[in-house]
Parts: C-alpha cells; structure tokens; sequence
C-alpha cells in the first residue's frame, strides 16, 4: 500500500515555519525565564520544550478564548434546562418518581 500521501509535504511546510520566524518569534523555558533563543528545542538547563512567547497580549488572535466563549453559550440553554428540571422538576410534575427508578 502506498503511504506516500500520508507523509507531510516539506513543500507545503516550508512556508508556515518562514512566515513563523518573520514575525520575530522568541522561544522561551516555562521554568526559566532567562533563556531565550530565536527558534525552537530544548532547555539547556532542565531540557524541557521552549514554548513561543506571544509578542503582545493585545493581538487579536485568541482563537482559544473563541472557540471557549462559541462553547459555553452554546451549552447555557442546556445547562438551564438541567438545572430547572433538577431542582424543580419533581414540584412541577415533570418528572416522576417511577420513571427514574
Ligand atoms: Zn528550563
């Protein structure tokens, strides 16, 4: 079987990583601070993974924050429903108590 079309195309990556590093990416160890380096690896001093840091706070790419906000208004209906017939479900007749058994 051919898993050619399965392998990442260098062709196709190239790019992102470039555009990446333009921007003037910083990497940097959650546990020290100090160390700060312009591509990716490791931590000299423990060997953990360097992590980007984001050059502003104030960048208007929190898609992480979206897609939370997108989740949570979704649910809410939801949770609302729950929680009536939870707590007054039973008062209400909605619910009887043979059925649950
Ligand atoms: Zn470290």
């Amino acid at each position: 079987m051919n898993r050619d079309h399965l392998k990442p195309d260098p062709a196709n990556a190239a790019p992102a990583i470039q555009q990446v590093q333009a921007i003037g990416m910083v990497y940097t160890c959650p546990m020290h601070p100090e160390i700060r380096q312009d591509h990716p690896g490791n931590c000299p001093k423990c060997g953990m993974a360097l992590e980007p840091v984001m050059p502003t706070l104030e960048e208007d790419d929190n898609s992480e924050l979206r897609n939370f906000e997108h989740r949570f208004w979704w649910t809410l209906p939801f949770t609302a429903i729950v929680f009536v017939l939870a707590m007054a479900g039973h008062r209400l007749q909605w619910m009887d108590m043979a059925v649950q058994i």
